[in-house]
């Protein structure tokens, strides 16, 4: 059958396993071509390797980060992982440094994958009073001089926001390769290869897809060196987004920049409306002037925002009055907003502290809330709703 070109607006699915390659000679220079691990090749060959849905998809969030590359993986765990193997150097390879306070999914790679698989020396480096110190940073590289230094633009339950730019500039001082989760923040409030990063990731499961109807992670960068160990890694480990998850990305993330710029301001509103109750004891939002970063937040983001996450603690003479109290408020707005572990999604989601970082956080009364982009009346008067009805 002969084939017609379509006149479509939008890069179509392309299912493909493998791409035609006609005759001998094209698939000779296909495979000639391929070790080069081009973003876009001359000619496809197999859809692990790369995709044209996938490349179009990377190309909008190249846009949005400001990159020369993005590389598109089926999760945000695959993008952790690729932006962290490539970096790997078999017995050589020098300690690492992360950050402590990062998605507990990238703790637990470190632990049971790096360390306990692999052998390798990661260490910690942890905030003083819920904030990073970067003379005690500093200290830190002089002692260490790791070779990776992996961090996140906005912690995950506290918000915790580093001096981010101090912080690369001072890693860069000792050679070290800056990656930074920007998942959180997105580049809507900072781009973090601007600051002097090598690699930025996301879980475009959350703000990129916006949805919560897929999974997938990105990493970019402006390296051409790193981007084709990148593509290497994610070929022969088979990290790829499916052509149908990109097409969805591709159309979601459309949105994007508007549905981040109202969470932003229903998170903005949610954490000014809690801070006011007496019913709720703390309140941890980077825009209060009372979170420990909102210095290093306004330094960081200026007036761009500060996220679409908040943090609360309720109220309560005692553990178990604040567990009462968590989950009468978790009751009483249940119609409007979901318990569902993740963020990003389009309506206001929750989760109960406690229940998922277990020791780490044993706040019987906390609860970190992902704002949606729903109208901000209908979420004040959900939050109003489960304040008063929470006991
Ligand atoms: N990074 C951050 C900050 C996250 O919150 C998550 C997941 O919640 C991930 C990475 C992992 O992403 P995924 O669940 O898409 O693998």
């Amino acid at each position: 059958m002969k084939r017609k070109q379509v006149n479509s607006s939008r890069v179509p699915i392309y299912r493909d396993a493998g791409f035609e390659l006609f005759d001998a000679d094209t698939t000779d220079a296909a495979f000639t071509n391929e070790p080069n691990n081009e973003r876009v090749p001359d000619h496809y060959i197999y859809s692990r390797y790369r995709n044209p849905t996938v490349v179009a998809a990377e190309e909008e969030i190249m846009k949005l980060e400001g990159t020369s590359w993005a590389l598109l993986t089926q999760s945000g765990m695959s993008a952790v992982d690729i932006a962290l193997s490539i970096f790997q150097r078999g017995k050589q390879t020098q300690p690492w440094l992360f950050f402590s306070e990062i998605y507990g999914g990238t703790i637990s790679f470190g632990e049971a994958v790096l360390k306990r698989r692999r052998g390798l020396d990661i260490r910690s480096f942890s905030p003083e009073n819920e904030i990073y110190n970067p003379d005690q940073f500093e200290l830190a590289m002089k002692n260490i001089k790791p070779e990776v230094v992996y961090m996140e633009a906005i912690s995950n339950p506290m918000l915790i926001v580093p001096d981010a730019e101090k912080i690369i500039k001072i890693a860069k001082h000792y050679n070290s390769k800056v990656i930074v989760d920007n998942t959180f923040a997105t580049p809507s409030l900072w781009k973090p290869l601007k600051s002097g990063a090598d690699i930025v990731i996301h879980s475009a499961t959350k703000y990129f897809s916006g949805h919560g109807n897929l999974t997938a992670g990105v990493l970019c960068g402006d390296d051409p060196e790193i981007m084709k160990n990148a593509i290497e890694y994610r070929k022969f480990v088979g990290h790829m987004l499916s052509a149908d998850d990109a097409y969805r990305l591709h159309t979601q993330i459309q949105s994007f920049a508007l549905r981040f710029s109202q969470q932003c301001h229903n998170a903005e509103e949610v954490a000014a409306y809690l801070q006011k109750s007496e019913k709720v004891c703390k309140v941890w939002y980077p825009g209060l002037a009372t979170h420990p970063t909102h210095k290093e937040a306004v330094k960081l983001f200026g007036k761009k925002g500060f996220g679409g996450m908040v943090t609360f603690d309720m109220a309560g003479k005692d553990g178990a009055e604040k567990k009462r109290s968590r989950d009468g408020f978790i009751k009483a707005v249940s119609e409007k907003i979901k318990l569902i572990p993740s963020l990003g999604d389009p309506g206001t989601i929750l989760m109960p502290v406690e229940a998922v970082w277990g020791a780490k956080y044993p706040e019987p009364g906390m609860i970190r809330l992902s704002a949606g982009f729903e109208e901000t009346g209908d979420l004040l008067s959900t939050i109003e709703k489960g304040l008063r009805l929470s006991k």
